[in-house]
C-alpha cells in the first residue's frame, strides 16, 4: 500500500470525516457494501445473464447475481429485474434503445427544473438521438399538471421518462400513468434519487402506473455505483417481451461485461435496504429536509417550490442577488458541501446558476437528526449573509477572473474558518462507520 493514490484515500477518507455531504445524490455505503465491491468477484468476467453467460467459470457468479435480482423483485413487487446497468445514465439509455428507434419522441422533465441530463436533455444522447420535448415549472417551482397534459397529447410521446434530481416536490405518478396510457405510450419512472424514501414509504411508488422504474443503486438506497431497470407488472402486461427486450439493450446492445463486484454491493444494499431500520433512516432523512428547510426559511430565504417533500432543497438566490457559484464555494470553505443549481425560469446559465442544492441522506446516515438541522441551517445562514457583498458581475468576460480572485479570497476567511472548525467538532460527535 505504497502507492502515492492510498495517501490520497486517506485524505478523501478525512475530507469525507470532518465535512458535512449534504450534495442530495451522495450517501455513505456501509462497510459490507465496500467489501464487497472491493472483493475479487472484480475480477471475473460473466457477460450474458445467470444461466448463459459467455465465459467459464461463472457458477458462483451467477448465484450473486440471482441473488441481487431475487433481493429486488421482493422489496420492490415486480416481476423482472436488470441489475447489470452501470450507472444511472447507462440505464436510461438501454430503456431508451429497448423502446424506440432514433427520432422517436421522448418527453421528460428540464434539467433546469430538476430533471435529469437523460431525460432528454439537448446535448445529451437523448436529446440527440430522439425528438425531446420537455417541460419545465412555473414561476413558483410547481408542475403545471394541465400544461402537462396538454403538451404530452399535442406531441404523442412514445416515451415520457419521469423523475427528478433537484426538483424538491412529490411527482403526481397517478397522473403521469394517465397520462401515459391516453396517448399509448410507455411510462418510465426514474427514482434515482427517491428510491430509499420510496421503499420507507415516505415519497409515492410509481410501482402501480410506471410500465417500468430505473434508479441508480448510489443515492438514497445507500449501495454502489450502479443502477436497476425494473420492469412492472403493468410493464409485462402491455408487452410480455418487455422483460427480453430490456435484458436485450443492456447486453449486447450497450454494455459488454457486467460488473459483478458492483452487483454483489447491489444485493447487500438491498438486503440492508429490506430492515426495518431503513424505513426509519428513509422516515428521518425527510424529517430532517423538513426540519433543515423550515429553519432557513423563518429566517427569510426563499425555497424553489416553497419548500421540501423529499430529502432535498433548493434556495433560490435571486432575492439576495447572490451566485450559486459564490454561495456553494463559501460553504465548502465552511465544511458544508454542497452544489450550485439552476432555479426553475433562471436568467442564469447552468454555469454561473442562481440557487443552491442541499440534501439530507448522507448526514442522515452519520445519525444526525432535527436538532443538528437547526445548527447547521443557523451556519448557512450565517454564511450566506457574509458573502452577500460579493455580486457576480454582469459581464460574462470577467466572472471567470472574480470567481478566482474570490475564491483566493475566502480560502483564508477566519470567519468562514471559525465555521469549519464548529462542523468538525460535530461531525466528530457523528463519526462514520
Ligand atoms: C443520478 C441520476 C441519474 C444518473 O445516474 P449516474 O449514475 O450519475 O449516471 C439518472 N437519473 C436521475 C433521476 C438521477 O438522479
Amino acid at each position: 500500500m505504497s502507492d502515492k493514490v492510498f495517501e490520497l484515500v486517506k485524505k478523501e477518507k478525512k475530507r469525507q470525516e470532518n465535512t458535512l455531504a449534504m450534495i442530495p445524490s451522495e450517501n455513505y455505503a456501509s462497510k459490507a457494501v465496500r467489501e464487497a465491491v472491493g472483493s475479487v468477484l472484480m475480477n471475473k468476467y460473466a457477460e450474458g445473464y445467470p444461466g448463459k453467460r459467455y465465459y467459464q467459470g461463472n457458477k458462483i457468479i451467477d448465484e450473486i447475481e440471482n441473488l441481487a435480482i431475487e433481493r429486488a423483485k421482493k422489496i420492490f413487487k415486480v416481476p423482472h429485474v436488470n441489475v447489470q446497468p452501470y450507472s444511472g445514465s447507462p440505464a436510461n439509455s438501454e430503456v431508451l434503445f429497448a423502446l424506440c428507434n432514433t427520432g422517436d419522441t421522448v418527453m421528460g422533465m428540464k434539467l433546469s427544473a430538476g430533471g435529469h441530463l437523460t431525460h432528454g436533455h439537448d446535448i445529451t444522447f437523448s436529446g440527440k438521438y430522439f425528438k425531446s420535448v420537455q417541460f419545465g415549472l412555473d414561476e413558483k417551482g410547481f408542475l403545471n399538471y394541465k400544461q402537462i397534459t396538454a403538451q404530452a397529447k399535442l406531441e404523442k410521446p412514445k416515451v415520457m421518462l419521469i423523475g427528478t434530481t433537484a426538483y424538491p416536490l412529490a411527482l403526481d405518478w397517478k397522473f403521469f400513468g394517465e397520462i401515459a396510457d391516453s396517448i399509448g405510450a410507455w411510462l418510465v419512472a426514474d427514482i434515482s434519487h427517491v428510491v430509499g424514501l420510496i421503499i420507507a414509504g415516505v415519497y409515492p411508488s410509481p410501482f402501480p402506473y410506471a410500465h417500468i422504474v430505473t434508479t441508480t443503486t448510489h443515492k438514497t438506497l445507500r449501495g454502489p455505483r450502479g443502477a436497476m431497470i425494473l420492469v412492472t407488472k403493468k410493464g409485462v402486461k402491455k408487452d410480455p417481451d418487455l422483460p427480453t427486450k430490456i435484458d436485450k439493450a443492456v447486453f449486447p446492445g450497450m454494455q459488454g461485461g457486467p460488473h459483478e463486484n458492483a452487483i454483489a454491493g447491489i444485493a447487500v444494499c438491498l438486503n440492508e435496504a429490506s430492515k426495518t431500520s431503513f424505513k426509519a433512516y428513509g422516515k428521518q432523512v425527510v424529517k430532517n429536509a423538513k426540519a433543515l428547510a423550515s429553519t432557513l426559511q423563518s429566517s427569510g430565504l426563499t425555497l424553489v417550490g416553497g419548500g421540501t417533500e423529499s430529502h432535498l432543497l433548493v434556495i433560490d438566490l435571486r432575492p439576495e442577488k447572490l451566485s450559486g457559484n459564490v454561495v456553494a464555494e463559501a460553504l465548502e470553505i465552511a465544511g458544508i458541501i454542497v452544489n450550485k443549481n439552476s432555479v426553475p425560469n433562471d436568467h442564469m446559465p447552468p454555469i454561473y446558476p442562481s440557487g443552491v442544492r442541499l440534501g439530507t441522506p448522507a448526514i442522515t446516515t452519520r445519525g444526525m437528526k432535527e436538532k443538528e438541522m437547526k445548527q447547521i441551517a443557523g451556519w448557512i445562514l450565517k454564511v450566506i449573509e457574509h458573502v452577500e457583498i460579493y455580486k457576480l458581475p454582469e459581464n460574462i468576460k470577467a466572472r471567470g477572473t472574480f470567481m478566482k480572485a474570490y475564491k483566493d479570497k475566502i480560502s483564508k476567511d477566519k470567519f468562514l474558518l471559525d465555521i469549519a472548525k464548529e462542523v468538525q467538532s460535530l461531525c466528530k460527535k457523528f463519526p462514520l462507520k
